[in-house]
């Protein structure tokens, strides 16, 4: 019986030591990086149970992934692993904390080979929430494919989804990634998107009429970076202002940090504005640390930066 289940492509991640063009950088720390293995790990962290699944490559990257994700405690007994492709790998090249450049060594990787038939109905049948994302069904058709397979999965069985749009225009086009990602928010019970990708999507500019597209029946929350969040959750509507960060370390991995703690909150059945604050607060808590997860709190420390008692610096 898990809280949370969620599946998706985590990579190896590679970060230069020194604020250096790539070609230049000759150390680098080995990291992972993945938006719904974050978002796991960040669950897991505030005390919630969850599971994430993805197909490794039967490589040192692929057990390395595992290894780590597994060690925080996050189920990870539906990982599959592959002879057919390796373990997607990428680096990142920084010009300044917040000038953060990506490159991906993903294409054909061993995640990119999901397919429905990879997904036990038992186990996203026993959860309460389906975390998904819209990184996955850009990854390949058979992972499209699993994501509706998943979707439908949830449907049969009651099981409530969760939506963050995660728009990534390096692995699809415009128009194909929004007809797909419509797709999706539409059977979502619950959408998490930056409002750059709420006006993607809605073809709407403010929070207000962003919500209003994607209909009074679902809940909305909008991300709108140091500013917080907006929210609309049937007649109930308001902004919730984000928390203050000191030093802006790394600005990725925020918004799964977020989704984190919205979903956290929700499953400690928190009024909405409630968790979206909590929300923000591990937003703002991972911008201050560098690495997607690294920043991610325990309910403790979450606590605390609550209530001003700490703050994260890196
Ligand atoms: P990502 O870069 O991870 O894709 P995103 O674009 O999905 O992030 P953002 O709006 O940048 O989402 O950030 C998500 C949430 O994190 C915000 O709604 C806010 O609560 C918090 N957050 C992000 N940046 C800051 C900041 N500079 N100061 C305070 N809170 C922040």
């Amino acid at each position: 019986e898990l809280d949370v289940v969620t599946f998706g492509e985590t990579m190896v991640l590679f970060t230069p030591e020194l604020t250096l063009p790539l070609e230049y950088s000759d150390r680098f720390y080995k990291q992972i990086g993945g938006a719904e293995s974050n978002v796991a790990i960040g669950l897991r962290r505030l005390g919630h149970s969850v599971g994430w699944f993805s197909k490794l490559g039967n490589d040192p990257f692929g057990r390395y992934i595992h290894k780590f994700i597994r060690g925080e405690g996050v189920d990870t007994s539906r990982c599959i692993y592959t002879d057919e492709a390796p373990t997607g790998i990428f680096f990142k090249e920084k010009y300044s904390p917040t000038n953060v450049k990506v490159y991906y060594y993903r294409k054909n990787s061993a995640a990119s080979l999901l397919s429905p038939n990879d997904l036990d109905e038992d186990y996203i049948a026993r959860a309460k929430f389906l975390h998904l994302t819209g990184i996955t069904p850009a990854l390949s058709p058979s992972c499209r494919e699993t994501v509706f397979k998943a979707i439908e999965i949830a449907k049969k069985h009651e099981v409530k989804i969760v939506f963050d749009p995660n728009i990534r225009l390096k692995l699809w086009n415009m128009e194909k990634a929004r007809s797909v990602l419509l797709e999706i928010a539409k059977e979502a019970d619950i959408i998490l998107p930056g409002l750059d990708e709420g006006e993607i999507l809605s073809g709407r500019k403010t929070p207000e009429e962003i919500a209003d597209f994607f209909g009074k029946e679902k809940i909305v929350i909008i991300k709108m970076g140091e500013k917080g969040a907006y929210y609309r959750s049937g007649n109930e509507s308001g902004y919730v202002k984000g928390f203050p960060v000191s030093q802006i370390v790394d600005p990725v991995g925020a918004g799964d940090g977020f989704a984190a703690g919205v979903i956290s909150g929700i499953l400690r059945n928190e009024p909405i504005f409630s968790a979206v604050k909590r929300g923000n607060a591990v937003g703002a808590m991972v911008v201050g640390v560098s690495g997607d997860v690294e920043g991610l709190p325990s309910s403790e420390e979450l606590e605390e930066f609550m209530k001003g008692v700490i703050h994260f610096q890196g």
